[in-house]
């Protein structure tokens, strides 16, 4: 000490030491302790196995191994050792281990100096800190910074013994967009996660807080949950307002954009199970709302579940189906009306795709085109009946010649006219068989081709081609005669709800004799789908419908049977199976 100090500052100097809250330790070069205070051997005394503190490095020896190297590496006056080297103290008695901290430097020629710091309730408040973060990241969407899946989940479980405690209502609206991949892979990623904040900004605009919560809980998939309701109308009628907003035109990014979306509504009441079983009966909803044409939504009934099992396993089959070779076409004759009665040549046929289910039987497409559409399944299923028709279609006329159908139509489901070089696999198909594009009609809905531009422009693109395109099922879309010049087609198929009741009802008559006016005027012919009877088909022939199909002509028929029935010999009884 200088002998400036004075003996009282000195011992106030000691006593300052010894007090510290810090563990102060001074030791020889090779750890002999020389000074110690209070607090460094309070810390250190649970590491001394033979309750000595003499070496510091002895009794850290088990819990810092590396310090005895540090510190004889280091050459020089001032030089640190190590700064804020972690071990762990064993707690004593009960206590719980502790953390603790050393950084060291070399004094001099012959001493170290160490801080030692008991760093326990600091790395608690990290770890806090940490986990509080790391949860928020997992219960927050990074797009829209809205709750995700697992934060609904147990404000779900919260709200629903909140509710039944209460005796109040709630609900569960679960919301996904109609058609957002097709914006991503028209516009881009980008535009879409646009799209997703723009979703979510109306979504939360149009509920009111402190009532509901949204979360988004998977990529265009939102979960509104609707807490203290007066009754399930309200539920109701929120979700209508949300479906009606959300499905408004929007622009993001220089595009206009109109995504409907559709919902599920899955009420308080009717609720079975925990949080998770709620989301899947509500995303049931959605979906059947979508099998409905989307734009709306539905409130769960416990028979969609159900149909929604049924659907999962009727899609597992399909895909085996499709990989085993189950599906078949089979081919309806469409006869020219207008040669006489005994003279209904075959003018083209449809081919209709058919499922041989080792089980069930041959299935019906009615059973499983929808599936195959909801499952991403169409694609495959499509190409695979254009290839087989189109094959066919010039095997016939390779082999009969004149008596060969004169064209085949095939249905094309929207998904197909969304699948990007479409237009360019219908052309390399022709290319290949050798057909020629006339020779191929492929049919439409109105639901398809109408209000939607994607559509519009492939249509045009096929026409382009040579194909011929006809309109399917006229009569049963939302659009009406007047708007018939609106699609491109060749060819308008007269729904059978309309022959059916074409010798029965005034109104139908009058009807199909107006779509065969107008569809003549714009230079279209027309195909009068289901007739039946012979009174239907004279009917419509008188009507100046072209064509007809139906049972009357006959049932659809495998590639084999129609060849038969092709031949002018033929009767029916000759033509084997039908369809
Ligand atoms: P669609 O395109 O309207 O096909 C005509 C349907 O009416 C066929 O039913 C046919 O068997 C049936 N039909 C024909 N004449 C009569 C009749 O006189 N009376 C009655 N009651 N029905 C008649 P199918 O083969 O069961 O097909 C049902 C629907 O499934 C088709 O309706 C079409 O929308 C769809 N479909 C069939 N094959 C395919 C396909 O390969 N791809 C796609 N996307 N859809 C297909
Ligand atoms: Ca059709
Ligand atoms: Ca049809």
């Amino acid at each position: 000490m200088s002998g400036r100090v004075s003996a009282a500052a000195y011992e106030a100097l000691i006593q300052f030491l010894y007090q510290a809250p810090i563990g102060l330790v001074q030791t020889t070069l090779d750890g002999g302790v020389e000074m110690i205070n209070p607090t460094s051997a309070q810390l250190l005394m649970p590491l001394a196995s033979d309750g000595s503190l003499d070496n510091l490095f002895d009794v850290l020896d088990g819990v810092a191994p590396t310090l005895r190297g540090l510190a004889q590496a280091a050459q020089h006056e001032g030089e640190v050792i190590c700064d804020a080297l972690r071990f762990t103290s064993p707690g004593v008695l009960g206590e719980v281990a502790k953390t603790l901290s050393i950084s060291m430097v070399r004094l001099d020629g012959a001493r170290l100096m160490a801080v030692l710091d008991d760093i326990t309730e600091q790395l608690r408040q990290e770890q806090k800190t940490l986990d509080r973060r790391l949860r928020d990241a997992a219960l927050i969407d990074a797009l829209t910074q809205m709750p995700n899946r697992a934060a609904l989940s147990s404000t779900i479980a919260d709200v629903l013994q909140r509710e039944r405690e209460a005796g109040s209502q709630f609900a569960v609206l679960f919301l996904n967009c109609d058609r957002f991949k097709l914006v991503n892979d028209l516009f881009g990623t980008a535009v879409g996660d646009g799209l997703l904040g723009v979703l979510a900004a109306r979504l939360l605009g149009v509920l009111r807080a402190g009532e509901s919560m949204a979360a988004r809980v998977g990529g265009d998939e939102f979960v509104v949950l609707l807490g203290s309701l007066a009754s399930s109308d309200e539920a109701l009628a929120i979700s209508q307002r949300v479906i009606d907003v959300l499905g408004g035109p929007c622009v993001v990014a220089g595009h206009a954009l109109t995504c409907s979306v559709s919902g599920g509504l899955l009420l308080g009441d009717g609720a079975e199970g925990d949080a998770d079983a709620m989301m899947r009966d509500a995303s049931i909803a959605m979906v059947e709302a979508k099998r409905q044409g989307g734009g709306r939504f539905i409130a769960f009934e416990p028979a969609m579940r159900e149909r929604a099992v049924q659907r999962a396993r009727t899609e597992s089959e399909l895909r085996l189906a499709l990989a085993e070779g189950q599906l078949f076409v089979v081919y309806q004759p469409i006869v020219a009306l207008q040669s006489p009665a005994a003279d209904r040549s075959c003018a083209g046929v449809e081919a209709l795709v058919r499922w041989r289910h080792p089980q069930r039987g041959v299935v019906p497409p009615i059973e499983f085109i929808g599936v195959a559409e909801e499952c991403g399944l169409i694609g495959a299923l499509g190409d695979f009946v254009l290839a087989t028709a189109v094959r066919q279609q010039q095997r016939w006329r390779e082999e009969l010649g004149a008596l060969a159908p004169g064209w085949t139509a095939v249905n094309l489901s929207r998904a197909q006219l969304q699948e990007p070089g479409f237009v360019a696999s219908v052309q390399a198909l022709l290319a290949r068989s050798g057909l020629p594009p006339p020779c191929l009609h492929l049919e439409v809905t109105e639901s398809m081709a109408a209000q939607d531009e994607v559509v519009q422009a492939v249509l045009q693109q096929l026409k382009a081609l040579g194909v011929a395109l006809a309109l399917d099922d006229f009569g049963t879309g939302y659009s009406s005669l007047a708007s018939l010049h609106q699609f491109p087609v060749d060819v308008v198929k007269i729904d059978r709800s309309f022959t059916s009741q074409v010798d029965t009802s005034a109104h139908h008559r009058v009807l199909v004799q107006a779509t065969v006016m107008v569809a003549r005027s714009l230079g279209m012919s027309t195909v009068v789908e289901g007739v039946e009877t012979e009174a239907q088909a004279e009917l419509v022939r008188q009507f100046g419908c072209d064509r007809g199909q139906g049972y009357l002509f006959s049932r659809p028929l495998e590639a084999h049977a129609l060849t038969t029935w092709l031949q002018p010999t033929a009767t029916a009884a000759c033509t084997g199976r039908t369809f």
